[in-house]
């Protein structure tokens, strides 16, 4: 079949559990994984449930406590990660290197490390 633009977003199919990644917090609108490929010690993704919004300015204009959700959940897995200060990056279009088109919140912090690695 074709590729549609569409279809389901890499943090949806693991909403889902079509793709295997550990869900280490969530509320009833926003879940967070960690990244695959971590650039920090610790490395999170704040995710939406809902992928309506491509990035963090659609969410803003649209949701905006939607967006105060995901800063909430950043601070409580960041201290659940054992880091106190942490820096959220929202990148914003494919020239800034967004390559998943579902908003997400990265939590970059140098907290300990997970004892599993991942
Ligand atoms: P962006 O570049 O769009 O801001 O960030 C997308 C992030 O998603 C990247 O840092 C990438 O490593 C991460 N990522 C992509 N695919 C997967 C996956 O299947 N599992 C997890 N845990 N992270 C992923």
């Amino acid at each position: 079949a074709e590729r549609v633009g569409t279809e389901p977003s890499v943090f949806t199919r693991i909403l889902r559990g079509e793709i295997p990644s550990e869900i280490v917090l969530q509320t009833d609108d926003v879940f967070v994984i960690r990244d695959i490929a971590p650039q920090a010690p610790v490395h999170l993704l704040v995710v939406p449930k809902t992928d309506a919004y491509r990035d963090v300015t659609e969410l803003a204009a649209a949701d905006p406590k939607l967006l105060a959700s995901m800063v909430e959940v950043a601070r409580t897995a960041a201290e659940q990660a054992g880091a106190a200060d942490f820096r959220l990056v929202f990148n914003t279009g494919a020239g800034a290197g967004q390559t998943v088109f579902h908003v997400h919140a990265h939590v970059l912090a140098a907290g300990r490390r997970h004892a599993d690695g991942a």
